[in-house]
């Protein structure tokens, strides 16, 4: 066992230092794929203790083949930031800290670090500045914690109060979404006690958006009856962002609640040339995002806002009673998101801000749009390659027909095992309306035009 004036704890953190220093390093020449499926990291169950540097030095041999570069600038797969320099010292320190961020009164530095990175935040990605937020794990729990006050929201409008009288009995409430909505919304509504049959899945068009004059329809028809209505900001697959204000100019004065799920889309408000794309971004009720995606911090780090303080502090009411009072000076940062005991996620959120300011933020999302761009040309270039969707984001679906091929889902699927057996880089597939694609996402603030070059060779190579 570690005792508390373990000599050797400065010298293990710096070696820890080294470990992650060497990772680091290795990150633009590693397979960006883990190499296997099962690192050899079995044994029996442990008995007695070891060592903590022993089972350190063992734990970094034994992983390396299971890890996946995914903190590296080449690895395009799903939608995954890496860590600044700042962010990931940051987040080092949170843990050495081991701070509580459930209220005011077990770390007032976390609580600091969240009031300053939540007026931060709201600033930058142009939501009301009187706006509530929550640090939470993902945007999984962000969607979560939106929609929850979203159907408290429209229960309270219709006389139900769902704190003093639950959820059984309650009216009806619909949810409204594009087919293309993300799972975790999806998931989400299930964990809040929507069934399929509430929710309202509607058609959308060529790039994942839902279909407005349909989306005008189901409205009219449920004239009267409480509404979600749950919107996207940078569609997983295209990038494509769903108009709040359109959606808002349909719903009028019916009792309805906006979402807008923009787990990296929402980080467009960074870029004034991007930012057009989020019209009417601040008529939305609640918005949810990921500062591990495109902020480059590292996992685990949701963001939740709601327009309606009031609202979101209902959605979790109950408290400790050791846990001091709460107040406009005195944070608890766990009455805004479902956990209570949590890591102060809000210090590495204020690091990260301050590490890269607007003008740092701006950068990112720009060059990677930017490199997005150069994917697509590139890929026009290519014997059959085409770009299936508008690049209006980070998001690029590629789609090849060599005339020899029959089965060109199955080819793509192959293609994109191929490349991640390569290794140089990482993408992976997805179904887009119909038809198996390859896609890529740049989301990483260490990728460059090299990388992108890498990719398209490796494209090249393998096709
Ligand atoms: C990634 C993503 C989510 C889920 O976020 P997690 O951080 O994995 O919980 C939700 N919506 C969209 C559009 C996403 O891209």
């Amino acid at each position: 066992m570690d005792q508390p004036d373990n000599p050797d704890r400065r010298s293990d953190l710096h070696k820890i230092a080294d470990h992650a220093a060497d990772y680091l390093e290795s990150l633009p020449g590693r397979h960006v794929g883990g190499t296997t499926t099962a690192p050899d990291m079995e044994r029996p169950f442990p008995e007695t203790g070891t060592p903590a540097d022993v089972v350190i030095d063992e734990l970094v041999r034994d992983i390396d083949d299971g890890l996946v570069a995914s903190a590296g600038p080449r690895h395009f797969g799903f939608v995954i930031g890496g860590a600044t320099h700042g962010s990931l010292m940051a987040d080092w320190l949170t843990s050495a800290w081991d701070q509580n961020a459930q209220v005011y009164l077990t770390s007032p530095a976390a609580a600091a670090a969240e009031t300053i990175a939540a007026r931060w935040l709201l600033e930058l990605l142009g939501l009301p500045t009187d706006a509530s937020v929550g640090f939470v794990t993902g945007c999984q729990m962000a969607n979560f914690t939106a929609l929850g006050c979203g159907r408290d929201a429209v229960l309270r409008v219709s006389g139900w109060e769902v704190e003093r009288q639950g959820l059984f009995g309650a009216p009806q409430v619909t949810v409204l979404m594009s087919e293309c909505g993300h799972a975790t919304v999806r998931s989400s509504l299930s964990m809040l006690g929507f069934g399929e049959g509430q929710i309202c899945e509607i058609a959308s068009d060529q790039e994942g958006r839902i279909d407005l004059e349909v989306l005008r329809t189901e409205i009219e028809s449920r004239s009267g009856t409480p509404l979600i209505v749950s919107l996207q900001a940078g569609n997983v697959n295209t990038g494509a962002f769903e108009s709040v204000g359109d959606v808002a100019d349909i719903l009028k004065e019916q009792n309805a609640w906006i979402h807008l799920d923009g787990a990296f889309g929402l980080w467009a408000a960074a870029s004034p040339k991007l930012a057009t794309r989020l019209d009417g971004v601040d008529r939305a009720d609640s918005w949810a995002t990921d500062a591990h995606k495109w902020l480059n911090v590292p996992y685990d780090s949701g963001i939740v806002v709601i327009k309606d303080p009031a609202q979101h502090r209902r959605f979790k009411s109950a408290r400790c009673a050791y846990t001091g009072e709460e107040s406009d000076q005195r944070r608890d940062g766990s009455s805004w998101v479902p956990e209570n005991s949590r890591r102060a996620r809000g210090l590495v959120l204020y690091a990260a801000i301050r590490e890269l300011g607007r003008s740092g933020i701006r950068e990112i999302v720009e060059r990677c749009c930017g490199l997005a761009q150069r994917v697509a040309s590139e890929v026009e270039k290519l014997p059959s390659g085409q770009v299936v969707n508008d690049v209006v984001l980070n998001q690029v679906l590629v789609r090849f027909s060599p005339p020899d091929v029959d089965d060109l889902d199955a080819f793509h699927a192959e293609v994109a095992e191929r490349i991640q057996s390569d290794g140089k880089c990482w993408v992976g597939t997805t179904e887009w309306k119909g038809q198996t694609v390859l896609r890529v996402s740049v989301c990483n603030w260490q990728t460059t035009e090299e990388d992108i070059d890498v990719l398209i060779g490796v494209m090249k190579d393998q096709l």
